[in-house]
């Protein structure tokens, strides 16, 4: 019999369902596994094994419901910036090393009334600020592909995870591209939603306007499940839309693609690809193609300013996000001689270099004599490239573009901020637009033999017509087999 952790969530969800397998038994065979792995690629800052097994023995004892619950007894992990009742959640910093929330984030609680088991909480760059898992205040994590590479950022542990085979999904949070990016370099699927597509409601704030959580999973189904579990209004976010949830399940079992145009951004093409990327990227538009998209050259022409303005406008709200971090109500207080001693020695012990760096950006843009020059700047930014988006995207039923100009680097490769920044390329203009965007595996690189993501980029609230195209394409892309740098 192969190990129950080596099924997608769809299949032990299904084997759950007709009792052929029991949650404890689904749960103990990924304990085991993250246990065999973790040293090798760190993926967690909390493991909740009791509490997981308590939740699978609760499980048992109700037995199933009918109608069943979406997630029975499916083990997950979620990224440590998502709040959970009674387990601790850092965001990766040591300015919430201990803190204990007193309740759940909405797409938590969504998990859990699902019957899913919240088994460990997943590693990060510090507040979801990184695009490598390397800024996390625990130690950075590795990628399953390769232990000696970087996983991709901020929800690398989540795609680690996920890559490890330690849990069926995860949940990460995407503000410039953290979930579709560490998705694409491990090799699952990812899905940042539109913005207000999921409460944000629980989830540890970075840049409010561009914050969203989405799932990351071996498939596209398995993703499209976890969507239609955590999407829905909230009144407790006021960003939260209350636009019908479609169902994404359906969506993922779309054949072909005839009457589909897909559009190819010029400017999300050309410099700075590597030549694996390109070739891997270009190989899975000829298939759709073949499946019989009509495929057609666009332009956006306002992208190039986006990692500028995208920089600003998220270190802008980080700033003001992180300013409740004080020393005073909760998290990390480090005395000094006064007040403004205890604030200024709790947030230089507490934060990070990259968390100080983005607090001093921000400061800075949103000081009284730059606020024009560079926030009302970028924010008139930002606007052109929605625009582009959404008329690019009245052509076309969708963009495709890939997810990162290059597959897992090694650590400490990419060391000045700016370098890091330019990374984010080619994720960061959906999040300045609030589109939904698929990350789905092209194939893998012919020269690294690493992971290569293909991104699908849709219109707003259309994650089930996104979900359909990674659907078809799924089925006629050759599949990665399993990650080969685990023992
Ligand atoms: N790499 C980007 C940043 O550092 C995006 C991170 C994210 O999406 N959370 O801001």
């Amino acid at each position: 019999m192969t190990p129950l952790h080596t099924h997608n969530l769809t299949g032990i969800r299904d084997m759950l369902g007709r009792g052929e397998v029991r949650p404890s038994e689904v749960l103990e065979s990924c304990l085991e596994r993250l246990e065999n792995t973790e040293p090798q690629i760190h993926a967690c800052l909390t493991v909740c094994a009791d509490d997981a097994r308590a939740q699978a023995a609760a499980l048992e004892a109700e037995g199933r419901s009918s109608p069943a619950k979406a997630l029975w007894g499916v083990p997950l992990t979620v990224k440590d910036v998502l709040c959970t009742k009674g387990v601790r959640t850092t965001a990766a910093s040591r300015i919430l090393e201990n803190f204990v929330p007193p309740y759940d984030a909405f797409a938590v609680e969504r998990l859990k009334a699902a019957g899913a088991i919240i088994m460990a909480k997943t590693n990060l760059d510090e507040f979801a600020m990184g695009s490598s898992t390397e800024f996390s205040a625990f130690g950075g994590t590795n990628n399953p592909w390769d232990t000696a590479r970087i996983p991709g950022g901020s929800s690398g542990g989540s795609a680690a995870s996920v890559a490890a085979r330690q849990c069926f999904g995860s949940l990460g949070t995407d503000t410039g591209g953290s979930i579709r990016q560490p998705a694409g370099l491990c090799g699952c699927v990812g899905i940042k939603p539109t913005y207000g597509r999921v409460s944000r409601y629980g989830a540890i704030a970075y840049g409010s306007s561009f914050d969203q959580i989405g799932p990351l999973a071996r498939t596209v189904r398995d993703c499209a499940l976890l969507l239609s579990v955590i999407a829905g209004y909230d009144p407790r976010d006021a960003t939260s839309c209350d636009t019908p949830v479609r169902d994404y399940t359906a969506a993922a079992g779309r054949v072909g693609l005839s009457g589909i145009t897909l559009g190819l951004p010029v400017e999300y093409w050309g410099e700075g690809l590597s030549a694996e990327t390109e070739k891997a990227c270009r190989a899975a538009v000829n298939i759709a193609a073949d499946l019989g998209a009509k495929i057609k050259e666009i332009s956006l022409p306002s992208l190039p300013y986006g990692i500028a303005a995208y920089y600003i406008l998220a270190s802008a709200e980080a700033s003001t996000n992180l300013a409740r971090y004080d020393g005073m109500r909760f998290g990390l207080r480090v005395p000094g001689a006064d007040l403004a001693g205890t604030y200024v020695a709790s947030r230089s012990k507490g934060f990070g270099e990259e968390a100080q760096r983005r607090i001093l950006l921000g400061t800075y843009a949103l000081s009284s004599g730059y606020y024009d020059a560079y926030y009302t700047k970028a924010a008139k930014v930002r606007r052109l490239i929605a625009e582009d988006f959404a008329k690019a995207l009245e052509q076309c039923n969708a963009l495709l573009a890939p997810v990162s100009p290059v597959t897992a680097w090694k650590p400490g490769s990419v060391t000045d901020p700016l370098s890091q920044y330019k990374m984010d390329i080619l994720t960061i203009g959906l999040n300045l637009a609030g589109l939904p965007g698929l990350a789905l595996p092209a194939g893998l690189g012919e020269d690294s033999g690493l992971p290569v993501g293909l991104q699908i980029f849709g219109r707003a609230f259309d994650e089930a017509g996104i979900i359909g195209i990674a659907s078809a394409l799924e089925s006629a892309l050759p599949g990665l087999g399993e990650p080969k740098g685990l023992l």
